[in-house]
């Protein structure tokens, strides 16, 4: 039996637990609801019994825990500064909770920036050393990789693009600014536009749909409707500004969308590259490629393996 290690990623739907070996793959994997309660001491107990059937099912004791967690923290040891899905996380000792009742060393990590390491690891952004991870989920998510390395900050921001700014008078935003990248790309987003230009085509057979969701426009879109093809090319052009700009700021060699309104890729992908190139310096722009993301839900499992295996078991080199 090859080592493995345990790879969780916590959602505020689902709670998911793999095990991982060091080439990536996933040796099994289970998952339940995400438990709601006061603290953390729910997560930690449903956390404590998927990893039980992974070990029960790889019939070994795994290196350590890598989490995934949709939080802002110190990554270093584990302290949870807030959790907008989760907010009963904020502050708790989470990773000391999961250490004590797994009886594994664990590493937390934000899980946008987990599935922007995933993808640097073993998906689209493996080839290259600096990456710019954006997921168009229910929010707007996302993690820098320079040089190699996840930049967080010390406060543990770094990468949250979604909460920049693209639109000053634009619709107030859940982090208390305005007009973030997350009110005009996320698949949130994508619904309310297409409720807001309602008045100017009347005649959508989205409105046709009861509480329409965010793949019912992409599908409208693909089928070729004005309006929900109007809403992803504005989703493209506010992502493709936010991208200029970080595209001079940090001189990525590639940049890396997944999501589930990733799905709208051929009715915002145009409109992207159309404000890069006008509003990115040449080189830069030329250098960075874009890609879809390739590990999809597992980008987040897979980085939280990697972060495992570097920090207590280091992986040998390819
Ligand atoms: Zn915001």
């Amino acid at each position: 039996m090859d080592d493995f290690v345990l790879a969780g990623d916590l959602g505020g739907t689902n709670l998911r637990i793999a095990a991982v070996d060091r080439q990536g793959r996933l040796l099994c994997r289970a998952e339940v609801s995400t438990p709601r309660y006061t603290d953390e001491t729910k997560i930690v107990e449903a956390a404590r019994g998927l990893a039980d059937q992974c070990r029960a099912q790889v019939g070994a004791k795994p290196i350590a825990l890598g989490f995934a967690i949709p939080a802002i923290m110190d990554a270093e040891d584990g302290r949870i500064f807030r959790s907008p899905n989760l907010p009963e996380l904020g502050g708790t000792p989470l990773a000391a909770s999961l250490e004590a009742n797994l009886g594994l060393d664990v590493v937390l990590e934000n899980d946008a920036n987990a599935a922007a390491i995933g993808e640097h690891w073993l998906g689209s952004s493996s080839d290259f050393a600096s990456s710019i991870f954006v997921t168009l989920g229910t929010g707007v998510g996302g993690g820098i990789i320079l040089d190699g390395k996840p930049l967080r900050g010390p406060d543990g921001t770094a990468g949250e693009i979604g909460h920049m700014c693209v639109e000053p008078s634009g619709p107030p935003c859940g982090c208390g600014s305005n007009g973030c990248l997350e009110q005009f790309a996320s698949a949130t987003a994508i619904v309310r536009m297409a409720n807001e230009l309602r008045n100017e085509f009347p005649d959508s057979p989205i409105f046709g749909i009861d509480n329409f969701a965010a793949r019912d426009v992409f599908q409208c879109g693909i089928d070729g409707d004005l309006l929900c093809r109007e809403v992803f090319r504005r989703a493209g052009m506010y992502l493709g500004v936010l991208l200029a700009g970080l595209i001079n700021a940090v001189n990525p060699d590639a940049i890396v969308i997944g999501g589930g309104a990733a799905d709208g890729w051929d009715l915002f992908i145009d409109a992207l590259r159309t404000e890069i190139t006008k509003r990115a310096f040449p080189e830069p722009a030329e250098r960075a490629r874009i890609f879809r993301a390739s590990l999809g839900s597992d980008a987040g499992i897979i980085g939280a393996a990697h972060l495992a295996f570097s920090r207590y078991g280091p992986i040998r080199p390819a």
